[in-house]
């Protein structure tokens, strides 16, 4: 059997790519200012035409758009914007994501960009080693998440795709207990509350019979500390997937080598940008991720600020494949934290909790203002069976964030179970500063 789904595509020589891409980049901007009021009046207000697109880097020229634009142009123009490119009859699929505001904005999806979608599912999961001979246990929400229909891609991949949906746990382990599903899709916090569920009643999850577990939606799936607890946990492997619901469910997975996420990149264009001065950050640099639908008609998005902060290589893998590589996804813009004049992300303290043998893991970042300036203290458990010095612990932590982070925060150290355990997207920031 093949170790791609679609091999022509997946190892093409990036040159070539690249030429596809541009390709493919000139045909959607001729789409979007041709039929998209909203993006015509922007390319006017900032002066370009689609024929200004020479090269790729000629993208740099076009205006971003954020969620906030969808939103409002959702709202100026009822019921799906003015961003779309196709007939509402052609429209066949729907999602929608609210966000952190709670107005929900709509993703609609033509016939032939929900193929797109679900083939490009299919290629991922057949990356991540899934075949036709494992079942697929879909635990993800299906209501309006676009994440839902990639139980469809697994069903295209020619796996048994078990529909659970976000169902109780007993329920879900019921169904793993009953029909043996070997992989299954959760957030890692979820995969790690599962399972401890799972062992409170006598089960041992790494006796069940799922050996992958896809993860998506928080960063721990890329943070190695997190990947290899949930892995020996399930005696199962984590892969980190990446997905945006504003485009797409997923477009970027771990291949079996597990040394970063490939993106879809003949379905979708990556930048990754400085976020305060929108100038490109150089390979391997942690900057925004930028997307531009390549394919999909129905609402292109055309230089789509994400809040997501990434870096990558274009290194190829030693999978053969060629499209870059994110090294996960170091957190949210949104969850970034400036501690003296240092950005530090969340994901950055669970890998140091996470190594620490003497805590259980879980973790919460507060933040507090002393003389105007802000302070991070780490709050963690120490395990139970745990009887050294808690301030030589504290220390250690300490030291270790100097070492990684380059800041020294205030460390709180609680008694095992503490801290809010999430079911499904882990909080692990709280700010108590005044606005
Ligand atoms: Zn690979």
């Amino acid at each position: 059997m093949s170790n791609y789904w679609d091999k022509e595509i997946e190892i093409m020589p990036r040159e070539q790519l690249k030429k596809y891409q541009l390709e493919l980049l000139k045909n959607m901007l001729e789409i979007v200012y041709h039929r998209s009021p909203y993006y015509k009046k922007s390319f006017n207000r900032s002066g370009v035409r689609p024929s200004d697109l020479k090269s790729l880097a000629d993208l740099k020229k076009f205006p971003t758009i954020d969620k906030k634009i969808l939103r409002e142009r959702q709202q100026a123009v009822p019921d799906f914007g003015d961003l779309t490119c196709a007939e509402e009859k052609d429209f066949v699929f729907l999602s929608a994501s609210s966000g952190s505001t709670g107005v929900p904005t709509a993703s609609p999806f033509t016939g032939q960009d929900f193929e797109d979608f679900q083939d490009c599912q299919a290629r991922l999961f057949w990356s991540s080693g899934m075949r036709p001979e494992d079942r697929y246990c879909h635990a993800l929400n299906f209501t309006l998440f676009v994440g839902g229909p990639n139980v469809i891609g697994a069903m295209k991949l020619g796996a048994l795709a078990i529909w659970a949906g976000a169902i109780p746990s007993d329920r879900l382990l019921a169904i793993f207990q009953t029909w043996r599903p070997t992989v299954t899709w959760t957030t890692p916090s979820y995969a790690w509350f599962l399972g401890e569920t799972a062992k409170a009643s006598g089960i041992n999850p790494a006796d069940l019979s799922i050996r992958k577990i896809f993860v998506a939606g928080e960063p721990g799936g890329s943070i190695p500390e997190t990947q290899k607890s949930i892995e020996s946990l399930w005696n199962a492997d984590v892969y980190d997937y990446y997905g945006l619901s504003d485009i797409f469910g997923a477009c970027a997975a771990m291949c079996q080598y597990k040394e970063g996420l490939h993106w879809a990149e003949d379905h979708i264009l990556v930048e990754v940008v400085d976020p305060e001065t929108g100038e490109e950050v150089s390979e391997g640099k942690r900057g925004e991720m930028v997307l531009t639908s390549l394919k999909k008609e129905a609402r292109p998005l055309i230089r789509f600020r994400t809040g997501d902060i990434v870096s990558y290589t274009s290194q190829k893998c030693k999978c053969g494949r060629t499209h870059l590589r994110l090294h996960g996804i170091h957190g949210r813009l949104d969850d970034m934290m400036i501690i003296k004049g240092v950005n530090v992300f969340p994901s950055d303290i669970e890998t140091i909790v996470r190594n620490n043998h003497n805590l259980t893991g879980e973790y919460l970042c507060v933040i507090t203002e002393e003389k105007h300036m802000a302070v991070l203290t780490v709050e963690v458990e120490k395990i139970d069976r745990f009887n050294g010095d808690i301030e030589e612990l504290k220390n250690e932590m300490q030291i270790e964030c100097q070492k990684i982070i380059g800041i020294r925060p205030a460390v709180r150290i609680l008694e095992p179970k503490s801290l809010a355990r999430a079911t499904h997207k882990a909080i692990r920031v709280r700010d108590e500063r005044k606005m």
